[in-house]
């Protein structure tokens, strides 16, 4: 019997390592996805974009690259007039985009290595991803926490040299991270 495919979302190189690992070890055929478009600015998108297909390249992992879906327009009216609660539509919009792929792809699942940091809304990454592969569907979320490998995940990053970036992704974030820049 063949292994069960699994599409797994991976929002840059450092988070994927314990998810692919994790993956792989249970059996599953594991293909990654590249689909960020809230990543700002562009250079910084290349920057995660490179080092995740680097990654890829050492272990032979299949990837998905969409930079065709890199749309910052498209972000940013997902997220515009609801800014208090960007997040849950930032993650909407990345898992949707995940799970259409899987579905177009005939992956039995679909998941996210947002469910290994300790700094997203699991909870809210867990409901929206039940939401989109339910049950009945024929992609379906596969649920998995990976948080308990945080600290592994960032020694073995540090280990790689791999790039580890100081902010989630949007200009929001990385306006939060220096706010200090900001004088008058
Ligand atoms: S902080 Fe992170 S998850 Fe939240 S909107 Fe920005 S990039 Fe998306």
């Amino acid at each position: 019997m063949s292994a069960p495919r699994v599409l797994v979302h991976v929002c840059c190189a450092p988070c994927a390592i314990v998810p692919v690992r994790a993956l792989m070890a249970e059996g599953f055929a594991v293909t990654a996805l590249f689909y960020n478009p809230n990543i700002h600015p562009v250079a910084e998108y290349a920057r995660r974009r490179d080092a995740m297909a680097a990654y890829a390249k050492t272990l032979g992992l299949p990837l998905i690259v969409k930079d065709k879906g890199y749309d910052p327009a498209a972000w940013f009216r997902r997220v515009s007039f609801r800014e208090d609660n960007r997040c849950f539509h930032c993650l909407h919009m990345r898992l949707e985009e995940t799970s259409f792929i899987a579905r177009a792809g005939g992956f039995s699942h679909f998941t996210s290595t947002l469910l290994y940091s300790r700094r997203q809304k699991h909870e809210t990454i867990a409901a929206i991803g039940r939401d989109l592969g339910g049950e009945e569907m024929k992609s379906r979320f596969l649920y998995r926490d990976f948080r308990a490998g945080w600290a592994e995940g960032i020694e073995e990053s540090k280990r790689l040299k791999m790039y580890r970036q100081d902010y989630c992704g949007c200009l929001f974030s990385d306006l939060e991270r220096r706010k200090e820049l900001l004088q008058g």
